[in-house]
């Protein structure tokens, strides 16, 4: 991954210009207003530069997946409104991607001025990487600055294509993003120690095994620890298990062996019929899930053994938690995983859209080094992957 990355300086004077600037503002709506603005705050240092360097800036984000029509509850009318309460500046919100009218409204913008335009994936250019849409958002303003790293790992339009057409760098929160983690594929402090959870094994198989030559340890909680608890054999009753990947997880862990990385499961577990606030609960050798029951998260035991790796970690890597968090009986688990990981006295990552919701809903944001905004941008970019929104700003383009 060579080439170091455009930052906002390559830009040169700023003042009077008008700058295209790409957010991630993909945030959760609840009856039409947002859920969590983690997306909107970590935005802010980029916006207020830039306006502060007296340019005009012109946002452009996406929101869920219209799949390239206008979807009404998918406007972003509600997260302009959220971002001019947490910015404390106006911001002009447009109806529409491109246009006539846009096209205006840019072109008038004062300096410290904002606009923001219509949900980009309301055109289906967007997600076709389409000339003529990057042609017309290029037309807005003289230099594009992208801050969206959730989206960096898409060759979207607003991601690839306009940054080919305008003099182009990295936004603060782009930056840092890169930065912290080139740094956990570079030579972070040792011990290094991962800890992996969430839904799906299928999903991150991929960061495990470019992780194993880097890390003294793998935590593994979360649904995908029945995936390889199954694969050594394991009763898991009616636990989460992907049948498609036993090999592949059989195959983690012996690589895992090979090179001398501990590879921790789970040793016991909370079970119930299903994950509902109400059900019986009780807690069971991981090894041995009577029939009929479902782990739904890891047990006490295994938090302390977690806890012991992560005395010792200079470096931790977080993605995924450890049981069903939204569930009270089933958060105990990931609430004790980021209990440790908050005391360890490490470089800490956490990754993952539902890993960060649940740091931050559990009250631990404040003592984690990093929280990335990119899911499964932050997990590509660990696979080793330069995301095409990233390599489009180095240097070489
Ligand atoms: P992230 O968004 O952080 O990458 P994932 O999307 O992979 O995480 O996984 C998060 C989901 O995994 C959560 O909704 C959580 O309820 C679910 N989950 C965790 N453990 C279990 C489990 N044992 N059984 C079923 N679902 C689980
Ligand atoms: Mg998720």
């Amino acid at each position: 991954m060579a080439g170091r990355l455009r930052t906002i300086e390559d830009l040169g004077g700023l003042d009077g210009r008008r700058l295209f600037v790409r957010v991630d503002l993909n945030v959760p709506l609840e009856d039409g207003s947002v859920a969590d603005d983690l997306r909107i705050t970590a935005v802010l240092p980029t916006i207020d530069e830039l306006r502060g360097s007296g340019a005009a800036v012109v946002l452009g984000s996406h929101l869920g997946r219209p799949k390239g029509t206008v979807v009404e509850d998918l406007r972003l009318d509600p997260v302009a409104v959220r971002l001019e309460e947490l910015g404390r500046f106006s911001v002009q919100k447009v109806d529409e991607v491109v246009g006539d009218a846009v096209t205006k409204t840019a072109a008038e913008l004062a300096p410290g001025e904002v606009l923001m335009l219509e949900n980009l994936r309301f055109d289906p250019g967007e997600e076709g990487n389409d000339g003529p849409l990057a042609d017309a958002l290029a037309g807005l303003a003289d230099a594009y600055v992208n801050d969206a790293f959730g989206a960096a790992h898409r060759a979207h339009a607003s991601v690839v294509a306009l940054a080919e057409r305008l003099p182009a760098a990295a936004g603060r929160l782009m930056q840092r993003e890169v930065d912290v983690l080139t740094r956990l594929l570079g030579e972070p402090e040792k011990p290094f120690v991962a800890i992996l959870g969430g839904a799906k094994v299928s999903d991150k198989l991929g960061v495990i095994d470019a992780l194993l030559p880097r890390v003294d340890a793998i935590l593994i909680g979360g649904a995908m620890a029945f995936t390889f608890l199954a694969a050594q054999g394991a009763a898991t009753g009616e636990s989460l298990v992907e049948t498609g990947h036993l090999d592949a997880a059989r195959e983690t862990m012996n690589a895992a062996e090979r090179r001398g990385v501990r590879l921790v499961l789970p040793e016991d577990v909370v079970v119930a019929e299903e994950p509902a606030a109400l059900v019986r609960v009780e807690t069971v050798r991981a090894r041995s899930i009577p029939p009929g029951l479902k782990g739904l998260d890891v047990g006490p035991r295994t938090v302390e053994e977690f806890t012991r790796v992560l005395a010792d970690a200079r470096t931790v890597f977080w993605n995924g938690p450890m049981g069903v968090f939204e569930v009270e009986p089933f958060a105990e688990g990931t609430r004790g995983l980021a209990r440790a990981v908050a005391a360890a006295d490490a470089f800490t990552v956490v990754g993952g859209g539902d890993s960060v919701a649940a740091i931050r809903r559990l009250g631990f944001e404040g003592d984690v080094d990093h929280l990335s905004t990119g899911g499964g941008a932050s997990l590509e970019f660990l696979e080793g992957k330069d995301l095409p929104g990233v390599a489009v700003l180095r240097e070489e383009k």
